[in-house]
């Protein structure tokens, strides 16, 4: 087993050990701190805000050669820790005094561009006077001009804004330092490869370049080859098995429902002890505070406590006077308590191994025990990428329901109720409670019946109807994918909404004159619009202008938005027609996904 970031020859797609092993031992105790890989002072305190204990193996791989000056090829998907791998290096050798943007990050869509122009915010909130500025198709130029104009040290765009910027001189690259492309295989499925292409062809030549895909189709690893010259490449090596005696769901989840996802995993499983593991220190006491606040008995663990108070909370969870530990992987290493029956991932770890230390946390001493992750629509490749490492099947738990929380409720309430009826205390209330009996003349079920609301305590016994379903739908995935992570096929069908978003057809002033692909439409009017993949249906390259279908309520903003998006060079004038659908029976991802394969045999 190995827990230490490898860096070697990048493989086709993130490595698999070839022989599982039996147990997992403890994390590499060896890992690196953040001060260890060079990083600015003031960048390492604004991580102790943000409260990592521990680079992240990618992370711990990336960063010595980046801050080395080296190119990079990075193997690594969202959720990995990948965005501070380049943030951090960037930063720590940043030039106030450069007025000229000197890193800039292409990202293939507008929400990771904001994503990762936020986590720069935060990884520089101590570095004074430092501008970062994110340009995104869809936001209006006037507020990317303004922020251009007064100075941005690093820029965080989509492909195709990017490109928009330069053509009008709006944005002046020949100082470029640093170069990051940020998901490089989505932008190339997206359509923005010649964008890519051309921004890395006409920037300085010197310029450090760091390429991050979550897989290595030959297209890239040409683009590699072509524009980056004696590049590191890591991969995180995913040697891991995990214990048969585990069993390990999942539960798919909107970033905002976790707490409440949590809340009512606590009801329904019949837990003994449980650890939940979240990502950073301040979650562990903002989450343990909360399942305090709902009653719970629960502590937070984590790199800060001093080793007797780690040992007193640890003796706690031994003895039963705890039942939840809240923790960080740093803090949880080597911890061996029987009495866990289930671990929560209530943050997906950044890769296998940590996964399998963390689940190896329950199934102790022979027992069986419960691993539960919790995955957002984002994070759907990690899932598959750790069932592929771990070669290990995690089943899906659907979210508890309001109906199962309430059966357990009455069945607790029955249960305790039971529990109760030899107890010596009985004897006295039976003898109260048949003396109000025969004086009020009341049923002896209404009086249990307000005992028990006086037990409640003012709490409702049992929740009320989730909303109906189009109330509580979490936002709908942009990049939807199945659950091994890879994007999800769309079928062509009929013209009917897809999901629940009913299409119309557009029409665009671009056609196979102007040698648009697939590809290129859908990714503009997606990057222009903010639209994701889900959001196209058919399309309909004709001569001279080409059918869309899209959602048929597009704000106004958005429709004008895309009526000044270029492709080809040439303004798209998009217009709603009446007419019949586009005829090919077609849909925009799955042209987009012949159109891949068609560019790139083999894949
Ligand atoms: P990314 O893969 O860059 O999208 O990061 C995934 C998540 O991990 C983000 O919520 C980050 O804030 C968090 N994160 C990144 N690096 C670390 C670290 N070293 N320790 C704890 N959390 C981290």
């Amino acid at each position: 087993m190995n827990t230490d970031p490898a860096v070697r020859d990048t493989p086709e797609e993130p490595a698999d050990s070839p022989e599982p092993t039996a147990e997992a031992p403890e994390a590499d105790a060896s890992l690196p701190t953040f001060a260890d890989l060079g990083i600015d002072e003031r960048v390492l305190r604004a991580l102790s805000d943000v409260g990592y204990e521990m680079p992240s193996p990618i992370q711990a791989a990336a960063i010595p050669p980046l801050m080395e000056g080296r190119h990079l090829v990075g193997l690594a998907q969202t959720g990995t820790g990948k965005t501070a791998a380049f943030a951090l290096p960037v930063l720590s050798r940043i030039d106030l005094s450069q007025r000229a943007p000197q890193a800039l990050v292409l990202a293939p869509t507008r929400e990771l561009a904001l994503q990762v122009a936020e986590a720069f915010g935060r990884y520089s909130h101590h570095i004074p006077g430092l501008h970062v500025l994110p340009i995104y198709g869809g936001q209006s130029y006037g507020v990317q001009l303004a922020g251009l104009k007064r100075g941005a040290h690093i820029v965080v765009g989509t492909p195709g804004r990017v490109i928009d910027h330069l053509e009008k001189r709006t944005l002046d690259l020949s100082q470029l330092k640093y170069l990051v492309l940020d998901e490089a295989d989505e932008m190339l499925q997206m359509g923005f490869q010649e964008d890519v292409e051309t921004i890395l062809a006409t920037t300085p030549e010197e310029k450090q370049v760091a390429l991050f895909s979550a897989t290595m189709p030959p297209q890239i690893r040409r683009i590699s080859k072509r524009y980056l010259t004696d590049a590191a490449e890591i991969t995180v090596a995913n040697r891991t098995a995990t214990a048969a005696n585990v069993r390990q769901r999942y539960i798919f989840v909107g970033h905002q429902q976790k707490l409440d996802a949590l809340t009512r995993v606590l009801e329904v499983e019949s837990f003994e002890a449980m650890i939940i593991f979240v990502r950073t220190k301040q979650a562990t006491e903002e989450l343990a505070e909360r399942l305090r606040s709902r009653g719970h008995s629960a502590a937070a663990i984590n790199g800060d406590l001093a080793q007797q108070q780690r040992e007193r909370t640890i003796g706690q969870l031994k003895s039963g006077v705890l039942d939840i530990l809240v923790a960080t992987d740093v803090a949880a290493r080597g911890l061996d308590v029987e009495r866990i029956s289930h671990v929560v991932n209530f943050d997906i770890p950044h890769d296998s191994e940590s996964y399998v230390h963390r689940i190896g946390r329950t199934g102790r001493a022979g027992r069986s025990g419960e691993a539960l992750l919790f995955v957002t629509p984002r994070e759907k490749r990690l899932l598959g990428s750790i069932e592929r490492a771990t070669r290990s099947t995690i089943e899906e738990m659907p979210l508890p329901s309001v109906d199962d929380v309430n059966s357990t409720r009455v069945t607790k309430f029955t249960d305790s109720i039971k529990a109760n009826l030899d107890n010596p205390e009985t004897a006295i209330f039976r003898g109260l409670i048949e003396e109000y009996i025969a004086e009020h003349d009341v049923p002896a079920a209404d009086v249990a019946a307000a005992l028990a609301v006086i037990a409640q305590d003012g709490k409702s016994f049992l929740l009320p109807p989730d909303p109906p379903p189009s109330a509580r739908r979490p936002a709908r995935d942009p990049n939807p994918r199945d659950r091994n992570g890879r994007p999800a096929p769309r079928v062509a069908g009929p013209r009917r909404p897809r999901g629940d978003v009913p299409l119309a057809t557009y029409r665009i002033s671009v056609g196979r004159r102007h040698r648009v692909q697939p590809g290129s439409i859908v990714g503009a009017i997606a990057n222009e619009g903010g639209l994701g993949r889900g959001d196209f249906g058919h399309i309909d390259i004709q001569a001279d202008h080409t059918l869309v279908e899209l959602p048929a309520n597009l704000s106004r903003e958005t429709v004008e938005a895309l009526t000044q998006t270029r492709i080809s060079g040439k303004l798209i004038q998009l217009t709603k027609t009446d007419g019949p659908p586009p005829q090919r029976q077609r849909s925009g991802f799955d042209n987009n996904r012949k159109q891949f394969r068609k560019s790139y045999p083999g894949k």
